[in-house]
């Protein structure tokens, strides 16, 4: 990751913008960085943090995660893991077990494909939301 890191220039934006994400649980939106960063960088907009976003992403500095029918939100931890999410409240944190491949293996005899990765989201309500519900 570090070999990375050298391929793209790290202006003051972005450092603030990957201090922030690292002290983020939460796996934020655009919008919710955005929030943070303004308060370091009152001046910056939202067109910026996006195309900042975007750049650490394809630097492999920050991973950009994709759930149908979600906002785009940004992880800080860029090895593969597993997430869960609250169905309640969205909030989104990382699961501590390793991706295993054997679930690709399990999936190989039934597609065409060269299997690259996998993604996989477990859903449940999370510790305050099932405090609120009792
Ligand atoms: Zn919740
Ligand atoms: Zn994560």
């Amino acid at each position: 990751m570090v070999d990375m890191a050298e391929n793209i220039k790290m202006t003051r934006q972005r450092r603030v913008i990957l201090d922030i994400l690292d002290r983020c649980e939460t796996h934020p939106s655009a919008d919710e960085l955005y929030d943070l960063v303004r308060k370091k960088l009152p001046k910056i907009s939202l067109a910026t943090v996006y195309r900042n976003l975007d750049a650490l992403s394809e630097a492999g500095l920050v991973r950009k995660l994709e759930f149908s029918g979600c906002q785009k939100r940004f992880d800080k931890t860029v090895l593969d893991h597993y997430h869960i999410r609250c169905q309640a409240c969205g909030k989104i944190e990382d699961l501590p077990s390793e991706p295993g491949r054997g679930i690709e293996r399990k999936f190989l005899p039934q597609t065409e494909f060269e299997i690259t990765g996998h993604n996989l989201e477990l859903i449940g309500i999370c510790p305050d939301c099932r405090r609120k519900v009792r």
